[in-house]
């Protein structure tokens, strides 16, 4: 019998045995969600206990939080900032840690006003103080207006550079230690690919940077950290359906622009037909991660932007350069 047909009197193609081939859970209850990448069917309770017991071990393992932080939560009301808020609101009935949420209110017409009434929604929910900070008050123009200015930019990278640099600011001016942004295992994997098809190693050197592990060596810079870095983009969305936490699920009208887009098109279609891949791109960055940063930290310094004071690594920053020219 060929090794095809075996695996196939044995449950599947993963192998899987008669109850989780009938799409039973372990526990022997109906499985509502299927793994494909671990060949698994859950029951609800067990999905949603693995779910927290992966968020608590990423920030556990990758010492993410320690006693006494001050967590700013980049909320822009969207699913995966969404859920990250209540999973940390849980999380500090355990760890003693302050929160608070910072929506960037972007300027873009029909869609963060839509999101920004479910983050308020959520904030007041949970207890959790909310602070909006604007594009347009911190450089005169809503991110409509560049893109409408803009000689070529895509509005995705004037957006990024200006986030970045709004969410630090505010980050710092309220005193925070921590800055957790949402990114879930896809947007890593897709900045993992995005920076290789672009020939930007030193960019994915600098990716985790600065990690809240090794600690931030520029006071400048308010640690990142992404407890759902592992958890995969689809799973935060059913996550939030289980436990019946509200989520906002319009598309920012620019996203199409995007060439993240396409790697996002690209990653989907080769996880559907190899399950895993994703996990296996991230797991694969982290392993190199501190070669990486070995060959290109080396000589990089972070100095502070000749025109705003904020931290840079040339002598204007990205910010100045877009908003001030
Ligand atoms: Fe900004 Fe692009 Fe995201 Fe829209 S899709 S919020 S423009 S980064």
């Amino acid at each position: 019998m060929g090794k095809e047909k075996k695996k196939q009197k044995k449950g599947g193609a993963c192998g899987r045995n008669d109850s989780e081939s009938a799409g039973l859970c372990h526990c022997g209850k109906e499985g509502v969600v299927f793994l494909p990448y671990s060949c698994k069917h859950l029951c609800q309770a067990h999905f949603i206990r693995m779910f927290d017991k992966r968020f608590r071990k990423t920030v556990r393992t990758m010492e993410m939080l320690k006693k006494g932080d001050n967590v700013a939560i980049a909320l822009s009301g969207g699913k995966d900032s969404t859920v990250l808020l209540h999973s940390l609101a849980e999380l500090k009935k355990d760890l003693p840690i302050e929160l608070f949420a910072i929506t960037i209110d972007e300027g873009i017409k029909g869609y963060r006003p839509k999101t920004m009434v479910a983050a308020k929604r959520e904030c007041k929910r949970l207890g959790i103080k909310l602070h909006i900070y604007s594009f347009k008050k911190l450089c005169g123009k809503t991110l409509d207006e560049l893109v409408r200015d803009s000689t070529g930019d895509l509005p995705c990278s004037q957006c990024g550079v200006l986030r970045r640099y709004a969410l630090n600011k505010a980050a710092k001016e309220l005193g925070a230690t921590k800055l957790a942004i949402g990114h879930n295992l896809d947007d890593i994997a897709q900045t993992v690919i995005m920076n290789i098809m672009k020939n930007e190693p030193s960019r994915l050197a600098r990716l985790n940077e600065p990690m809240a592990k090794r600690g931030s060596k520029s006071a400048s810079f308010v640690p990142r950290i992404r407890p759902l870095m592992l958890t995969p983009e689809k799973e935060i969305a059913i996550y939030a359906m289980m436990k019946g936490i509200a989520i906002e699920r319009i598309e920012c009208p620019y996203a199409y622009t995007a060439f993240r887009q396409h790697t996002r098109r690209m990653l989907n279609e080769t996880e559907d037909r190899y399950p895993g891949t994703k996990f296996k791109i991230v797991n694969s960055f982290l392993e190199m991660e501190d070669a990486l940063r070995a060959k290109y930290s080396k000589g990089a310094k972070i100095s502070e932007c000749e025109r705003c004071g904020e931290p840079c690594s040339k002598d204007i920053c990205q910010f100045c350069k877009i908003v001030r020219g």
